[in-house]
């Protein structure tokens, strides 16, 4: 008998969510509008920003992020080797090279004392991405891109909320980009949105969203009316719906409950299997706050291995996942560039010996009780 299987993730909707959402499907206007207009407005004061940009996804968020820094054909973007695809994808949009880094073995982020090395004269930006929602070490990271006037656009796909030095991420780098996808901290179905102090950025990145169209041209022949515009880029499709928003606005009033919950969670898996053999669980250091949107522990044990857990916890109803396969071990990368694992030593252990387990606002304790059992008995 299969025992009642435990999700790898599931979100939390509330149901004022809920009726809002349905207010908009009655209201007559569905794409972009006010509740886009608000949850921008909400999302920029939640990580202290300037502006934020609605969109329809994290990866759309990132694109525009490096056309409005105007990055080049053949110039570089340096980030982690272990990240998902979205990270590498939009910088080859640019015909450009993403030069896959090696991370740290505790946090499993871009390992800040390797960046320098990697650096040449077409470097245009370094990319962080906060593995699980554990921030990068930001001051070693915006040094350096001082140092060699660099581009700093963060991957904050994992990060509603987290925290360095007890400032939101969203205050460091010139662009930074969060994810809405449906297992992330907070979610709208799909969506993302990017965040800037910089008002040129925002601008173009709000007119590169919508097909290049610019409003400007309202003003200068408003004798014309609304009607008018003018495209002056090729620009993207990327807005997101007032749909989507309308959940957004409501998962973001949530986001501290829902990381509180989290938080709680994470902590009684850290009881639950403090001390069993053979595992590195994952840490939060001092000087940060971890959104804990991943549960990414190592199974280090020399005679049980990670792919042993995860058939285990499988069978016993237990979903779980890997993050991330490096992008130096894909076929795309690794034969557009010839990436070789030997350059990526602690990435490959650390992919190796991965396991993500269950991680949801609504888990319960006995659940997790579950999991951990399957994980003792198998490394006992
Ligand atoms: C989810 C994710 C993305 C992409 O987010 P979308 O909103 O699905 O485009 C980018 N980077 C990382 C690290 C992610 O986990």
């Amino acid at each position: 008998m299969t025992p009642n299987p435990i999700p790898f993730f599931k979100p939390l909707i509330s149901e004022a969510a809920i009726r809002d959402v349905e207010r908009v499907m009655r209201s007559g206007w569905l794409t972009t509008g006010r509740y886009a207009k608000e949850f921008e407005t909400a999302f920029a004061k939640y990580v202290k920003a300037d502006y934020a940009l609605a969109l329809n996804s994290c990866t759309a968020a990132l694109h525009l992020a490096l056309d409005a820094i105007g990055l080049k054909q053949g110039e570089e973007v340096l980030l982690p080797t272990n990240t998902f695809a979205a990270s590498a994808e939009v910088v080859e949009y640019f015909n450009a090279k993403p030069v896959l880094c090696d991370v740290r073995r505790d946090t499993q982020n871009i390992d800040e004392k390797k960046i320098e090395r990697l650096l040449t004269r077409r470097t245009r930006a370094i990319m962080p991405v906060h593995f699980g929602g554990h921030p990068c070490e930001m001051d070693a990271i915006l040094k350096i891109a001082r140092k060699h006037t660099l581009y700093v656009i963060e991957d904050a796909a994992h990060c509603t909320p987290a925290y360095f030095k007890g400032k939101p991420i969203g205050t460091f780098g010139d662009i930074t980009c969060f994810s809405f996808y449906a297992n992330k901290c907070i979610t709208t179905g799909e969506g993302g949105m990017a965040i800037t102090d910089n008002r040129k950025y925002h601008e173009r990145m709000k007119m590169m969203s919508l097909h290049g169209l610019s409003k400007d041209a309202w003003n200068r022949y408003d004798k014309r009316g609304s009607w008018y515009y003018e495209i002056v880029d090729r620009g993207f499709k990327y807005n997101m719906t007032d749909v989507a928003a309308a959940l957004g606005i409501h998962q973001l009033k949530e986001a501290n409950r829902l990381w509180k919950l989290r938080r709680e969670a994470v902590a009684r898996y850290h009881r639950l299997l403090k001390g069993v053999p053979g595992l590195l669980l994952p840490i939060e250091l001092p000087h940060v706050k971890n959104s804990w949107h991943l549960y990414s522990m190592r199974v280090t044990s020399a005679k049980t291995g990670r792919d042993e857990i995860i058939q285990r916890l499988t069978d016993a109803g237990v979903k779980t996942s890997v993050h991330f396969i490096p992008l130096h071990l894909h076929p795309f990368y690794r034969n557009k560039y010839g990436y070789m694992p030997a350059d990526f030593p602690v990435a490959n252990t650390s992919f190796e010996q991965s396991v993500t387990l269950p991680l949801f606002p609504g888990m319960t304790p006995a659940q997790q009780v579950r999991v951990a059992g399957v994980i003792r008995d198998a490394l006992a």
